[in-house]
């Protein structure tokens, strides 16, 4: 059985978080990265199924927000929910590559996301996070039926290097690749 992949785009079209250098937000950067994701993995038939989840910009707070959200992706069935975001601080010489995780189950999928960043990243490796349900980022990470990590993987200085046609690009889409493609084997008969 083919596993379900929520590829979740960080932010809003209303809030898009933070911007990088390059003059893109997380919520732009992550739509198009996604997609390529979603794109590349289709065409080397990974046993995945892939959908790309946005939130909504409609009234409510935060956590109602991460309530619509968890809704539609836990109606869809997804097993695994990755949270794309990048990093806000935007000091030069910060950079490197984080993910979070709340659940035992969330930690071995962070993992396997941390190790695939590092093979293929040149940035500084900033580990796994463990985050609550009242931390930031937790609202996500801690609700719905799915498995859920977000992940940070540069800072916002540095995303020259990541945009489409930069040196890191094929490297970023890369890690993402590779770590769905382990998390989907868990899954397969043998
Ligand atoms: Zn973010």
């Amino acid at each position: 059985m083919k596993t379900k992949i929520a590829l979740v785009v960080g932010h809003r079209k209303g809030a898009q978080g933070a911007w990088g250098n390059a003059g893109v937000s997380e919520w732009q950067f992550n739509s198009k990265l996604a997609e390529e994701i979603k794109d590349e993995l289709e065409r080397r038939g990974a046993p995945v199924d892939v959908r790309i989840f946005y939130r909504d910009d409609m009234p409510g707070g935060y956590g109602e927000k991460m309530k619509r959200l968890h809704k539609r992706i836990d109606k869809w069935g997804a097993d695994y929910s990755i949270s794309m975001h990048f990093n806000a601080a935007g000091k030069q010489d910060v950079n490197g590559h984080e993910v979070l995780y709340c659940s035992k189950r969330g930690k071995k999928v962070a993992k396997v996301f941390d190790a695939h960043l590092d093979a293929a990243l040149n940035n500084r490796d900033r580990n796994i996070l463990k985050r609550g349900r009242k931390d930031r980022g937790g609202g996500f990470l801690c609700r719905g039926k799915s498995v859920c990590v977000l992940v940070e993987p540069f800072f916002a200085a540095h995303q020259d290097k990541f945009m489409p046609g930069g040196p890191m690009r094929k490297a970023l889409r890369r890690a993402y690749v590779r770590a769905i493609e382990e998390i989907a084997e868990w899954n397969l008969p043998y």
